[in-house]
Order: structure tokens, then sequence, then C-alpha cells
């Protein structure tokens, strides 16, 4: 099968690769929509760390059936299915309390497992789900990118009607903004540098836009909230300059999180987390966030679709990923049609 393959820092050449076999608890999907999500941008470039070369990318698809294992009952060739990334033990102390997310033997397709930028790609039978009657490929390759963003919401606290501040208005930072206001936030404020995705928020239902490269974002939030801060800040760009504006945002006693992967070690000013009793955390992946964002956009409560900027074939991926990581071009969300 045609397959990209990540061989280290700018290297990802389109390769004909053996077709996986599945398992007897696998199953084999032949990918229809994948989505180029920005932490595979990052990983092409070689800087997060997290990809180890060889590695078929690729962590948000849907497709169809096209083999199973001896073992599988529940799935046959044809059916149309997501899949979820994670492949977790189910029985370590954090599977097991409902956090499967940060199971302690996790592995997660396209980062150290083979993903889908390929023609086919072979998932434990527990990480399939259907794609229900009526919803899209492409809206099958969202679900992933929007658990992510419903996992930030859902961990971190608000009231109904309090304002949110969402840091970065990319993909994850956008689908944030949507799911925030399905939680029941009052004004929402993106703050990005980058006008165009500016644009976008706004039009996708953020009451306030700030860009950070000519208004001080801090300062922005502090007015608006006669000084005190935000009682909730969602970080969801992950580096220095950031991380410490979501800090600074943040009223005393609220609640900042992080999202945002994208450089392991920052440097950020402790004394705004202990002196203010700052309530920080990190949020990564989902856990029940992934059927439930299915369900979300079967009922239309959220059209991630609003996101896609750009739709490619396979054969046209690497080149996207190297245009996407040179910045030569920049959409916000581009699915892979295979
Ligand atoms: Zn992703
Ligand atoms: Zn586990």
């Amino acid at each position: 099968m045609k397959a990209f393959v990540y061989q280290g820092a700018y290297n990802m050449p389109l390769e004909n690769v053996e077709t996986p076999v599945p398992g007897e608890h696998e199953v084999l999907i032949a990918v229809r929509s994948v989505g180029i999500c920005g932490s595979d941008v990052h990983g092409y470039r070689g800087t997060t760390g997290r990809r180890k070369p060889p590695i078929i990318m690729g962590h948000e698809l849907s497709g169809t059936v096209e083999k199973v294992g001896a073992s599988v009952s529940a799935w046959t060739p044809g059916d149309r299915v997501v899949a979820n990334p994670l492949l977790t033990c189910g029985v370590c102390e954090n599977c097991r309390s409902g956090r499967p997310n940060i199971c302690s033997d996790r592995h997660c397709l396209g980062v150290d497992m083979n993903g889908a930028y390929a023609e086919y790609v072979c998932v434990h039978e527990k990480m399939v789900y259907q794609l229900p009657e009526g919803l899209s490929f492409d809206q099958g390759a969202m679900v992933e990118p929007l658990a992510v963003a419903m996992r930030a919401v859902n961990l971190t606290p608000f009231q109904l009607g309090e304002k949110v501040v969402i840091i970065g208005a990319g993909t994850i930072g956008l689908l944030t903004l949507l799911a925030a206001r399905m939680r029941g936030a009052g004004e929402i404020i993106l703050t990005d540098t980058n006008g165009y995705r500016l644009e976008r928020a706004k039009k996708l239902g953020a009451d306030f836009v700030v860009n950070a490269v000519e208004t001080d974002p801090v300062q922005f939030v502090k007015d608006w909230t006669n000084g005190a801060g935000a009682p909730a800040v969602i970080e969801a760009v992950g580096v220095t300059q950031t991380a410490n504006q979501s800090l600074f945002m943040t009223k005393n006693g609220g609640n900042t999180t992080w999202i945002g992967n994208s450089q392991p070690e920052i440097q950020i000013n402790m004394q705004q987390i202990v002196t203010r009793e700052l309530n920080l955390r990190g949020t990564y992946g989902f856990a029940n966030e992934f059927p439930s964002a299915l369900e979300t956009i079967r009922l239309g409560k959220v059209d991630p679709i609003q996101l896609v900027e750009e739709k490619i074939p396979l054969d046209g991926t690497g080149k996207m990923i190297d245009d996407l990581a040179n910045g030569s071009v920049g959409f916000i969300k581009v699915i892979v049609n295979i």
C-alpha cells in the first residue's frame, strides 16, 4: 500500500509498504478521510520528540472496514467506522478510574503505532466506533480533534455565563470555542497572532478577538474583567509566551488549562500560580469525550466541517505537511481523502 513514512525531521517520503494484516483482535480499515493535525506538523519538524521514526503519522481518521481478525465479531467488511487513536490497557489504575487517556501503557496511532497517512490502517477492535448514518467520512475525521477540545472544556470548571479566554485560534482553539459555547460560557475571547484565524474565530462566535501582535492580550483581559482576570483560561498553543499569558490572565483562584503541547520545556512565572492560588491543569487526549464528540456531531450541535479549508488526495499529503511546516500555507484544517 502507499503510505507516507516519517523518516526524520523534514523527511517523509511516499513509500510502498506492506499492507498490514489484522491480528486476532484487529481490524484493517481502508482510510477514507484523515485530518492533518498540528501535532503532526510539529512532529514533522522534529521538535516535539514524541514521534520516533520510522512511523506513519495520522490519527484523525474514518474509513470502511476492509478485513477483520479471527476473533473480531462486532465488525464486518464494509462497515463505515471511525477510530479512536488511543490504545489503552483497560486494567491499570488510570483506565479503571475512567481516565484511559493517561493510561500507564498508552499508545497512540500515528505517534507510536502506524497511523493513517496511508491507504490502510490496522487498529485494535476496541478502538473502532460506528460512523452513524448520515455523517460523512470528513465529519468522522473531525471527531478526534473535537474530542480533544471537549476534554479541555470538561476539565475546566466555569459557571454558566462566566467569561472564558482561549489562547490560540488553530483547530483545537476554535473547536474549544465551540465546545465552551455548548457548555454555556458567557463571553468568550480568542487570542492569536494571526489576523486571518481571528476572523474565523469571530465568524464561529467569539465575542472578542485579540491580535497579540497589536494588542497586549493580558492587558485586554484585565480591562475586560475590571482588572480581576478571567475565571477560566484555556491555552491551546504550548509555548513559553502563551503559557505565561494564560497565568497572568487568570483571576485569583481561577482555572488555567493547558492543551498546547508544542515545546517540552518552557519557563513560567511560578509565583503567579502559588501566590494567587491558580488551579493549573494539563489535559491530554480524551476519555468518554470521543463517543460524546461523535454524538455531538450526529446531533448537529457542533459542525466541525466549518474548519476544513482544504481537501487533498493522499499523494499530496507530504507536500501539504511540508508547506504547513514552513509556513507557506496556513490552512486551519486540511483533510486528506483517500
Ligand atoms: Zn490531532
Ligand atoms: Zn491503562
